[in-house]
């Protein structure tokens, strides 16, 4: 629709500010008009039906006037930050600041890094190997297209998309708000929904690849099979399998970005082999598998379980759900709904609106680090974990009761008896509701052996059924696997982890004696908590890399490794740190989490720093902790 003949449709105008993000509104707008009384107004949550209904129309005025208004510059630092505390209502630390600064996305490639100086003479030859082409391995593609270092993608599937090209399960999509799980730098992408779909996110993620030079540097069935540095040369040698034969393909740096989901764990389960059905893992989804008039299991309740079991109970004659420990799962706005066209207009005529909304739709979580600490005044008191967590636990347990309909059968199987937010929070797909339907039964324990019909639980309750869906998750520790990095001496990355407390690094990406060698998305990499979505880690992760590769090439350097002595001292730091979070305490079900390595009783998916803190880390490069030879 034109935007002036829209514009002039109040009412249009009125709905359309209405349905969308009244704090993002109330940021672009006052960027825009600078109107005083905007400013004065306190963030949504604390606003008045009067302040807010004063809002909506200043918004809906200057909307009829100005829609359609150029896109906003990055305005001065000082404003900047002034805009960014008047949208929580707080101040900021620096550290903070330099975190948060390009959530709003004004600069052109937020969190990428550029040659200060004149770009050096890159060698005749020189080459980075990207080893994956999901959500990571695109942007450190994109990196290096920005600083026009030669490199190749290896991808060992037939096309871009990592983990939404391989999860194409009935149901699948995101859930993290969609504004907040895109590039930055790709502004304004017509998304429809708000958590899209996994099929969207692979188109889009293809159109990214496309539309920045990575995909004409892709190969794609390129399988690594391993890599050995050599240390004379100071080049890795890469064993690919590819569709012409094995090849051998040299680096001199290389960039792993082979994602953390990237290993299912399939049940070890007696009698599988007996089995006569067919077992799934959503993973590995058959295409066009009909499940009409089929008796299903679906074993798991983690975020895929979840979120595929309303998808399958339609379909399926029966489905049994077999869940061994219970989750805390939660709804969330505006999961499954399309974008309003109205909401759609404003991304595209309030200016800074799209911007704001990436910001406002994170702000939620700067303070998530709150619901993950044990207060133990609280428990003093007979609090369970603190005042905020328990809050969460009597909200969420209170939204089981209500979307079970009263099921008391089904109600305390349900209720998880450890604290919410220790492990990855999933999102309710309308799983509770599901359980209600007459074709869904809700089993609780473990699977003790298949039968060539079905399964026996362990209390030996017996089903029988045609196809099992295993939504059992993916191996976590097995990063990088099973593909063999042998660094200097030959010295195996896999063996070393296995010989010590299992897979370390320093900044979740560098590991001693592995010269020119960068994880993204490695061991303790997902920061514990939020404020920064995994899109902007990717990037941060890349521009390291980057970083460390640009001061090689300017000081004629062939190799950058991490010292010894640094590796050991963040990672004490990181144990330390670690001890203080909930998911490494008994309130938080220590047992039951993926984020701990379990055998070593360590975190190991994520990082324990503050987000801001760990932002910092890994974007302003301690150059003393490597060498340069
Ligand atoms: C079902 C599902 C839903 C998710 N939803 C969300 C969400 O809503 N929000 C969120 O923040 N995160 C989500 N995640 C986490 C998700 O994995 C990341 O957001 C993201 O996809 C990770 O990107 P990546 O590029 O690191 O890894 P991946 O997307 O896993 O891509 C890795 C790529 O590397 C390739 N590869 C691996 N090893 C080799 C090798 N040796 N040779 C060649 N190629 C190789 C793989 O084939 C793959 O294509 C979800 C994960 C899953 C499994």
């Amino acid at each position: 629709m034109a935007t002036a003949a829209v514009a002039s449709d109040i009412d249009f105008v009125r709905q359309a500010v209405e349905v969308a993000d009244l704090n993002a509104v109330r940021l672009a707008l006052y960027h825009n008009s600078r109107d005083p009384e905007v400013g004065a107004l306190p963030p949504v949550a604390q606003m008045s039906a009067e302040q807010k209904a004063l809002l909506i129309d200043k918004a809906v005025r200057w909307l009829v006037d100005n829609a359609g208004a150029a896109a906003l510059p990055e305005p001065p630092e000082e404003d900047l930050r002034a805009l960014m505390t008047m949208a929580t209502g707080r101040e900021m630390t620096d550290v903070e600041f330099a975190a948060r600064r390009d959530l709003p996305a004004f600069r052109p490639f937020p969190c990428a890094v550029d040659w200060e100086g004149d770009k050096p003479p890159i060698p005749e030859g020189f080459r980075v190997v990207i080893i994956g082409s999901g959500p990571a391995g695109i942007v450190a593609g994109v990196q290096m297209e920005l600083l026009g270092i030669p490199y190749v993608l290896l991808e060992r599937q037939t096309e871009a998309g990592g983990t939404w090209t391989i999860n194409r399960y009935p149901g699948v999509r995101v859930d993290t708000p969609s504004i907040t799980y895109e590039y930055s730098f790709e502004k304004l992408y017509p998304w429809s929904e708000y958590f899209n779909r996994g099929e969207a996110v692979r188109k889009y993620l293809q159109h990214v690849s496309s539309k920045y030079g990575v995909m004409a540097n892709s190969r794609f069935r390129h399988d690594v099979k391993g890599a050995t540095f050599d240390e004379g040369r100071n080049i890795w040698t890469l064993d690919v399998d590819t569709p012409d034969g094995a090849q051998q393909i040299e680096a001199n740096f290389i960039i792993t970005a082979c994602g953390t989901f990237a290993n299912a764990q399939l049940p070890d389960i007696a009698g599988v082999e007996e089995f006569r059905g067919t077992i799934v893992h959503p993973s590995a989804w058959p295409e066009g598998l009909d499940l009409a008039g089929k008796r299903v299991a679906v074993i798991g309740n983690g975020s895929t379980g979840v979120q595929l079991l309303g998808a399958v109970a339609e379909q399926a004659r029966s489905v049994v759900v077999v869940q061994r420990t219970p989750q805390w799962i939660s709804p969330r706005e505006k999961y499954g709904a399309p974008i309003e066209p109205g909401v759609a207009w404003l991304y595209e005529n309030l200016p800074g609106y799209w911007n704001w909304a990436r910001y406002t739709a994170t702000m939620g979580l700067f303070d998530i680090d709150q619901l993950q600490r044990v207060d133990r005044d609280w428990q003093a008191k007979g609090g369970k974990v603190s005042k905020a967590n328990d809050d969460l636990r009597a909200f969420l347990t209170n939204y089981i009761r209500q979307e079970t309909g009263g099921r008391e059968d089904i109600i305390e199987k349900l209720i998880p008896d450890y604290a919410p937010m220790s492990r990855r929070p999933v999102v309710d797909n309308g799983w509770y509701r599901a359980l209600t339907r007459e074709n869904v039964e809700l089993l609780t324990g473990s699977v003790e052996r298949f039968t060539p019909d079905g399964f026996v639980m362990a209390d030996g309750t017996t089903r029988e059924v045609d196809i099992v869906v295993s939504a059992t998750g993916f191996d976590v520790l097995k990063y990088l696997w099973p593909a063999r990095y042998k660094g200097l001496g030959g010295k195996d990355l896999h063996d070393s982890w296995d010989q010590g407390d299992g897979p370390r690094a320093y900044l979740s990406m560098m590991v001693p004696q592995f010269p020119n060698f960068f994880m993204l998305y490695g061991p303790n990499s997902q920061p514990l908590t939020g404020g920064t979505g995994l899109p902007q880690w990717w990037l941060i992760w890349a521009s390291y890399a980057a970083q460390c590769m640009m001061r090689a090439l300017e000081e004629g350097k062939g190799r950058v490794e991490v010292k010894q002595a640094a590796f050991e001292r963040y990672n004490h730091a990181l144990d330390e740190e670690a001890q203080h979070w909930l998911q490494m305490t008994p309130e938080g079900g220590i047992e039951k989490n993926y984020y701990v390595n379990r055998e070593h009783r360590r975190l190991q998916v994520n990082a324990p720093w503050l987000s801001p803190d760990y932002h910092r880390m890994c974007t302003v490069v301690e150059w003393d902790d490597l060498s340069l030879s």
